[in-house]
C-alpha cells in the first residue's frame, strides 16, 4: 500500500497578514513496507505533512493518493483511510484516559464497531506488539506506568486499529535513554516482524540512524533530500545549513580520519564505528 503525495501545498490562514505556507509543492511516493524517517527543523512541515496523510488536514492544493484512492474524492471515508493509516501523535501518553490499559487500548477497536471477541483479540495481539504481557498489564491503571510504558500503551491503542501504515511523531521525545531504546525497538519490530510501514518523525540522527531505511529530510515546506541513510547523511554540509547535523559518531569517525586513522569515514552508528575501529586496530596489531 503506497501514498502518493502530488504537489501538495498547505497554507494556514490564507490571505490573511498571518499567511503561512507550511508545505511548499512537495510530491513523493512513500511505498509498502519502508521504514521511512521524516527529519527537519522545528517548523520545517513536519507535523503538517503527517496530519494529511489520514485526512486530518486538508491540502490548500495538491493530491494524496493512498492504495491508488485520492483521499479527498467525494465518496471517501475518513474512518476508511484511518483505519489504514494510524498515527501517534507527540506525548500520546497524555492522551491515556481510561482506567485500566485494557480500556484504554479497547477504545480505538470499539470506535471500529468491532465484535468484542474481535476487540478482545485485538487488544490481546496490539499488547503484545509492543511487548506489555496482557495477563500482567490488563488491569493496572495506566498512570502506574514508567514514562516508556505509557507511550508503549498509547502506541498500543493504535496498533490495535491494525492500521498498514504507522505514522509516530517524535515518539522518543523526552525519554530517557533506556525508555527511547525500548520504544525505538518495539517500533523496528512492528516493522520487521509485523510487515507495518513506518513514517517517524524524529530529530534524533541517532534514532534515525539506527532504524530507518530511507530518510527524507525536510526545510521551509520543501523535501530537500530523500535517500538511504547512508546517501543522505554524507551532505554534511546540506544538513548543517537547515540547522541539522549527521550522527555525533560520523563527527568523532571524520575526526579520528583527520588525524591519520586510515578508516572508512561513512559511518553512521555507533555500532558500525565500533567494528571500524576495531578492525583498524586489529589490522594495526598485526603489522
Ligand atoms: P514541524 O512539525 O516540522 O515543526 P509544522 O508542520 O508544525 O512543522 O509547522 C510548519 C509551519 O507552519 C511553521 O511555520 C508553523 O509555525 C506553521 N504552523 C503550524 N501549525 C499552524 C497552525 N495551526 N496555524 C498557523 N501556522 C501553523
Amino acid at each position: 500500500m503506497s501514498i502518493k503525495i502530488e504537489n501538495l501545498t498547505h497554507i494556514y490562514m490564507a490571505k490573511s497578514p498571518f499567511e503561512k505556507i507550511a508545505l511548499d509543492d512537495i510530491s513523493i511516493e512513500l511505498n509498502d513496507g519502508e521504514f521511512i524517517a521524516l527529519i527537519g527543523h522545528t517548523g520545517s512541515g513536519k507535523s503538517t505533512l503527517i496530519q494529511h496523510l489520514n485526512g486530518l488536514l486538508k491540502p490548500t492544493s495538491g493530491k494524496i493518493i493512498i492504495d491508488g484512492t485520492d483521499i479527498l474524492n467525494k465518496g471517501v471515508k475518513l474512518s476508511d483511510i484511518r483505519k489504514k493509516v494510524g498515527l501517534v501523535f507527540q506525548y500520546p501518553e497524555y492522551q491515556l484516559f481510561e482506567e485500566t490499559i485494557e480500556k484504554d487500548i479497547q477504545f480505538g477497536p470499539k470506535n471500529l464497531g468491532l465484535s468484542d471477541k474481535e476487540i478482545d483479540t485485538r487488544v490481546k495481539r496490539a499488547m503484545k506488539m509492543v511487548g506489555l504481557d496482557y495477563e500482567t498489564y490488563k488491569d493496572k491503571s495506566p498512570f502506574e506506568l514508567s514514562g516508556g510504558q505509557k507511550r508503549r500503551v498509547a502506541i498500543a491503542g493504535v496498533v490495535a486499529m491494525e492500521p498498514r501504515i504507522l505514522i509516530l511523531d517524535e515518539p522518543t521525545a523526552g525519554l530517557d535513554p533506556k525508555g527511547r531504546d525500548e520504544i525505538l525497538y518495539q517500533i523496528k519490530k512492528l516493522h520487521k516482524e509485523y510487515n507495518m510501514t513506518i513514517i517517524l518523525v524524529s530529530h534524533s540522527m541517532e534514532d534515525v540512524a539506527k532504524v530507518a531505511d530511507r530518510v527524507v529530510v525536510m526545510n521551509k515546506g520543501k523535501c530537500i533530500l530523500d535517500g538511504r541513510p547512508n546517501e543522505v547523511f554524507r551532505n554534511i554540509d546540506t544538513l548543517e545549513e537547515v540547522g541539522l547535523a549527521a550522527p555525533q559518531v560520523t563527527y568523532l569517525i571524520r575526526a579520528l580520519k583527520e588525524r591519520g586513522f586510515n578508516i572508512d569515514d561513512n559511518i553512521f552508528t555507533v555500532s558500525t564505528a565500533k567494528d571500524e575501529l576495531l578492525k583498524y586496530f586489529k589490522g594495526a596489531e598485526t603489522k
